[in-house]
């Protein structure tokens, strides 16, 4: 089985969702020639962390998907879907999702679509607990869908996997080890009893993920992390952070993908942004670029790329190469006259850094952190006319970043759309 993975390579919302989609796309159609069409799919997509905190948008057919839980694999028929054992599952979300694709004419059945057994749940009162938490704070970041708490359960083994929410009996007694004085409202029974439609609905999704695994069984398996690299609970902008891993696949990858945007977004406070734009160019951009949480519609920050992270990220997950985001929307630049930065070092107390420093595990240490910008000319278009090659002022830009990274891009994004990608075919090839 070859094995791709996609990790967010800054703050998360790079558009992993619709890259992804685009490769499980290409994937199942070199299959189908290699091999003659299938009623059994070969491609794998596996979502190995985070949870209803997610929030991955893909257009396919003109038609705008935003999906939280399910892999984007699911919009595309010959793939196997999984919720992975280290997600945390929201089985209220995760139904309405599923009946809101389906409605779309998506199928999704066990044929297509499975949740590791051994998969957190996240539950009712995880959600409670996180808006309890939050109330009061400014600067949190939290989507209020009850992740820390489920991960703190998990964590000190107060969890409910997802094989005994579906079995009433173990639910309850699972409960009881929960709130051994009782649940906060109303008793175990009743509490099991308001998820026996999703117990039913979800029934026969529970899969070993181990038997989906076996490495006879896909072709090609494709990684879809979540959030993104600097949100990672260990080796990101701690506390700032998500409670997963979005920066460590939890399986054996070949190639390891780093999605890049242009430039930075960012959801949610509670962690340094150097190089955030002006605030009036931020405010004039984020209308244009829609940039605003797909879960939480949040408005994101907009800063500039940043080199010193990126290299950081890279490094630390191991990306063979990049694909690029959104570089398309750099065009707005041009028209209003603007450069574009990129970050290539922090100035801090005067001193230059132009890499990842363990001082910057320090909570308060990259606030005090100034920019060191490069500064390029902006595109008018991304691409040259015909559509061959990237613009001489883009190019430039993605040859510094290839340069200071030492990492190549496989391709670049121009549009929202699962087609929108100008492929440099570089990447193996699965013959
Ligand atoms: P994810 O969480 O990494 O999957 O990213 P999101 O889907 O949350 O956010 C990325 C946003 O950018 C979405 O609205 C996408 O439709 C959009 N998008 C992704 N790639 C591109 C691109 O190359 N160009 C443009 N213009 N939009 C893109
Ligand atoms: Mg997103």
């Amino acid at each position: 089985m070859i094995s791709m993975t996609f990790i967010g390579a800054q703050t998360g919302d790079e558009g992993k969702g619709v890259r992804v989609a685009y490769y499980v796309k290409g994937a199942v159609k070199e299959l189908n020639e290699l091999y003659g069409e299938s009623t059994e799919p070969r491609v794998l997509t596996l979502r190995w962390q985070g949870g209803a905190n997610a929030g991955h948008t893909v257009v396919l057919n003109e038609r705008k998907y935003a999906l939280h839980q399910l892999p984007c694999g699911i919009l595309i028929p010959g793939t196997y879907n999984l919720m992975g054992e280290g997600v945390y599952f929201n089985p209220r979300k995760a139904s309405e999702e599923i009946k809101s694709l389906r409605s779309c004419g998506i199928a999704i059945d066990s044929k297509n679509f499975g949740i590791a057994s051994n998969a957190h749940m996240t539950l009712d009162y995880h959600i409670d607990m996180d808006k309890e938490d939050s109330k009061g704070q400014t600067g949190h970041t939290s989507t209020g869908s009850g992740i820390k708490p489920t991960a703190i359960d998990k964590q000190a083994r107060t969890g409910i996997r997802f094989e005994e929410f579906l079995d009433e009996k173990e639910f309850i007694e699972a409960l009881k080890m929960r709130f051994p004085n009782g649940m906060p409202n109303g008793t175990y029974k009743h509490f099991a009893d308001s998820y026996a439609i999703e117990r039913e609905f979800l029934s026969k999704l529970s899969v070993l993920q181990t038997d989906v695994m076996c490495p006879k069984r896909f072709n090609v398996l494709i990684g879809e992390g979540a959030q993104g690299f600097q949100l990672d609970v260990d080796r990101g902008l701690y506390p700032g952070v998500t409670s997963s891993n979005p920066s460590i696949p939890s399986f054996k990858t070949d190639i390891v993908v780093g999605t890049v945007k242009m430039y930075e977004s960012s959801v949610g406070g509670g962690r340094p942004f150097v190089g955030r734009m002006n605030e009036s160019l931020e405010d004039s951009l984020r209308n244009d670029w829609k940039e605003f949480g797909t879960t939480t519609g949040k408005p994101r920050s907009l800063g500039w790329l940043d080199i010193v992270a990126l290299k950081h990220a890279i490094d630390s997950s191991e990306i063979n190469v990049l694909v690029g985001t959104c570089g398309d929307r750099l065009e707005q630049l041009a028209k209003r006259g603007e450069k574009v930065k990129l970050i290539v070092a922090y100035d801090i107390d005067g001193k230059k850094i132009d890499r990842w420093d363990k001082s910057f595990h320090k909570r308060s240490k990259l606030y005090n952190a100034k920019p060191v910008f490069e500064e390029f000319d902006a595109w008018q278009k991304f691409f040259d006319e015909d559509r061959q090659k990237l613009s001489q002022n883009a190019q430039r830009f993605v040859d510094r970043i290839q340069e200071l990274t030492d990492t190549e891009f496989i391709a670049h994004g121009y549009g929202p759309g699962i087609d929108d990608v100008f492929d440099l075919d570089t990447y193996t090839k699965l013959d």
